[in-house]
């Protein structure tokens, strides 16, 4: 595209001010000891833009208000930008900000601005501090364990839920900290998992700062500061520097253990409209409207932003880049990736290549932008390197997601098979799943098997041991955890990436709440005591993550070679069975075979005729063997996995 750069008449002293040119792309504030620089980005028609400075996060008087330079408008044709730049030379250290824009002849209100990297108590103001300050010790050590993607096993966690019940044991319950707890950690290493998915994490609206000694609870979907972690888990939300260095702190102990870090980002809507920065700066710029003026809601939360807009696009990106330039993120999992559009989530795979890009490939209502333009799973095949959750094979296994009580594969109702077949082969094309007859899609969408999540649970709708007793009829306690175990041997085997739901390893229960977003933590917290109560249901979900992280057949990695190494066999009724044939992806052993058998009986499968050994039975694996067969038969127990080789 051409570019011309329109340099505005500005202050002469502004020139000679800035050591480089701001940008566009360049945080709104600068720091140093001598001087701090502020700028911002407003339609080009504003008229004034304000810089207010504050003693305090929130009330009193500004110390300093300054109206802002016009510095320049915008390089890219039809891009109706103006950047506003201003300098102050004093030490603002510990002091906060707002801007206030004047457009049409009124003014818009205070904003923290659309990219405050600090903010005080409830993210009303921008702190100015110095980031130096927020490194935590040997911070420029730190690096992220190398895992390729298809070697990922994610699981997704809620601060609050993992360590605020004191069953945990934890100093810091619910805080960042509590991730750098030898207990928090050492569960996570034990378990096997080696990424952790945490719930949104930028700052949030939803939680008060200044109630925390009252119960509250919000799982954060409701996006204030996408640059600024929430202050709720911090220490204490008034200091603008812990909260930022309790992250990275939690970020550094993951690290160390060797598991990546996953960020929950919501881009695809705000808060509210009205209040936001977004429209603060520059109104009705930042969201998609309808044919008719009014603003879309494909969120479901009352608007839908417009990834389209160059500089929407640009802010999702400069934001990601900046989680994991400042806080070395390592992947980003995107809710309701299916309203942004595919340019920019292909712009942000090949700016940020190795991170992990994953999402919710839907929307929650009709978006303003045609379904072909959105980055929706159907369009999957177009963005080459990111992932979309499969509902296929999570409502294959547990029942469909417009009905609690309404069972699947795992209730033993029949003629989910395909769907469990397509999660197992990983969304890719395969020539022995059957896509006339796989819920929801009829074509496989996935070019890798990388590109798909397997899940059969996730922080929506009801966790897994919930929603087996609401839909699984007369189910009893052994029946509840043998089909808890079936159901994640599905997901730990699939050649898509396995994730989970933290909790679920000790059988965790979310009191039958279907929604549990701001329950009390009586219903979304983690009951570490039940480790104690179910051993073996902790000890199964290791050793299956251990398999899997044994061996490459489960991992391929490759749509070619999962086609050729994966075979299906005769499909019964409930019941999946497949081999993963000739060594694949190098594995020691020739042939693995998978059985998932989800009656309420016993069922003979028929094999070549052999030696086999049995690696996983009812509720045990042993990578060396539990057991061994001769012959062309065995038989499978009811409600349970059988992993054998030869
Ligand atoms: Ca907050």
């Amino acid at each position: 595209m051409l570019a011309m750069l329109i340099m505005m008449p500005i202050q002469a002293q502004l020139m000679t001010s800035f050591t480089a040119e701001p940008k566009f792309h360049d945080p709104e504030v600068k720091y140093s000891k001598k001087s701090t620089s502020f700028q911002l980005m407003t339609d080009n028609d504003a008229q004034e833009v304000m810089l207010n400075i504050y003693d305090t996060a929130t009330g009193g008087t500004p110390v300093k208000s300054e109206s802002m330079a016009k510095y320049c408008t915008s390089p890219i044709i039809n891009d109706k930008s103006m950047l506003w730049c201003t300098i102050i030379y004093e030490d603002l250290k510990g002091k906060f900000y707002t801007f206030n824009v004047k457009k049409d002849g009124r003014w818009l209100g205070e904003t923290q601005g659309v990219r405050a990297m600090a903010v005080g108590i409830n993210g009303q103001r921008g702190a100015i501090i110095d980031m130096k300050d927020t490194n935590p010790k040997r911070w420029n050590k730190d690096r992220s364990p190398v895992i390729a993607h298809k070697d990922l096993v994610i699981y997704e966690m809620h601060h609050r839920d993992y360590s605020i019940d004191p069953s945990g044991g934890f100093t810091y319950p619910g805080k960042y900290l509590a991730l750098t707890e030898r207990n928090g950690i050492d569960h996570l290493k034990k378990l096997g998992v080696n990424a952790v998915h945490i719930l949104p994490s930028y700052d949030y609206a939803s939680v008060d700062e200044t109630r925390l000694n009252e119960p509250q609870y919000n799982w954060g979907y409701d996006p204030v500061n996408y640059w600024v972690p929430e202050g709720s888990y911090s220490t204490d939300p008034n200091d603008p520097v812990a909260r930022i260095q309790e992250f990275k702190r939690m970020v550094q102990a993951l690290h160390k253990a060797g598991i990546k870090v996953i960020l929950d980002v919501v881009f695809n809507h705000t808060f509210d409209i009205d209040n936001s920065a977004f429209q603060r700066t520059r109104p009705g710029y930042y969201y998609r409207k309808n044919a008719d003026g009014t603003y879309s809601n494909g969120s479901g939360c009352g608007n839908e932003t417009a990834s389209e807009q160059i500089r929407m696009c640009d802010y999702i990106i400069d934001c990601c880049k900046y989680w994991v330039k400042e806080y070395h993120i390592d992947g980003f999992r995107f809710d309701l990736m299916g309203i942004h559009d595919i340019k920019t989530m292909n712009r942000l795979r090949k700016e940020l290549p190795d991170v992990l890009i994953y999402g919710e490939g839907w929307s929650a209502g009709n978006c303003a932008l045609p379904q072909s333009m959105l980055a929706m799973k159907a369009n999957i095949s177009q963005m080459p390197g990111i992932a979309a959750f499969s509902d296929e094979m999570r409502d294959g296994l547990r029942g469909p997601w417009d009905g609690d009580d309404k069972a699947a594969f795992l209730g033993g109702v029949k003629g989910n098979e395909e769907s469990v077949k397509f999660g197992i082969a990983g969304a890719i094309q395969h020539p022995q799943v059957d896509m006339t007859r796989v819920n929801y899609s009829k074509a496989a969408w996935a070019t890798q098997p990388t590109q798909m999540i397997a899940y059969v649970s996730c922080h929506d709708d009801m966790c897994l041991v919930d929603r087996l007793r609401a839909s699984v009829k007369g189910i009893t306690q052994d029946e509840l955890i043998r089909l808890d175990l079936l159901a994640q041997t599905a997901v730990m085997t699939s050649q898509g990436i396995p994730f989970m739901l933290s909790g679920e390893e000790m059988l965790r229960d979310k009191k039958g709440v279907h929604n549990s977003y701001n329950s009390p933590d009586s219903v979304n917290h983690l009951d570490w005591n039940n480790l104690k109560r179910y051993p073996q249901v902790m000890e199964y979900y290791r050793d299956l993550i251990a398999l899997r992280k044994a061996h490459p057949a489960f991992r391929l990695g490759d749509a070619d070679l999962v086609r050729h190494h994966l075979e299906f066999l005769p499909t019964q009724d409930c019941v999946v069975a497949y081999r993963l044939k000739g060594h694949a992806g190098g594995d020691m052993w020739q042939d693995i075979y998978v059985v998932l058998n989800a009656n309420r009986q016993s069922r003979t499968i028929t094999v070549p005729d052999g030696n086999y050994t049995i690696v996983c039975r009812d509720d045990q694996i042993r990578n060396i063997g539990l057991d061994t067969f001769s012959g062309t038969t065995v038989n499978v127990p009811a409600q349970s996995a059988l992993i054998f080789h030869n």
